[in-house]
């Protein structure tokens, strides 16, 4: 018994990519990790949660980021002069 339509499926709204705003690329300075000066980052993904308190669906909510680190020491892009220890 099926009466072809299947029900919808719901899909996590896409998330629209802001603007990208020109940026003259004398303006542009590298971006080196202050801890070992490599100038080289790979973007991870970090994770973080919402209780089922807070959460609108009343479930844990997984949230995922986005983040730089050092791929020299792994430091995250902006942590370095955090005095507290990385890992
Ligand atoms: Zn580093």
């Amino acid at each position: 018994m099926t009466n072809g339509k299947k029900p919808p499926i719901p899909f996590p709204p896409q998330q629209q990519q802001p603007p990208k705003i020109a940026v003259d690329p004398e303006n542009v300075r590298p971006k080196v990790c202050l801890r070992c000066a490599s100038p080289f980052f790979i973007q991870v993904v970090t994770v973080g949660t919402v209780s089922e308190i807070m959460s609108p669906t009343g479930q844990e909510l997984i949230v995922p980021g986005k983040a730089l680190v050092c791929v020299n020491c792994n430091t995250p892009i902006g942590e370095e002069n955090k005095s507290g220890r990385v890992n």
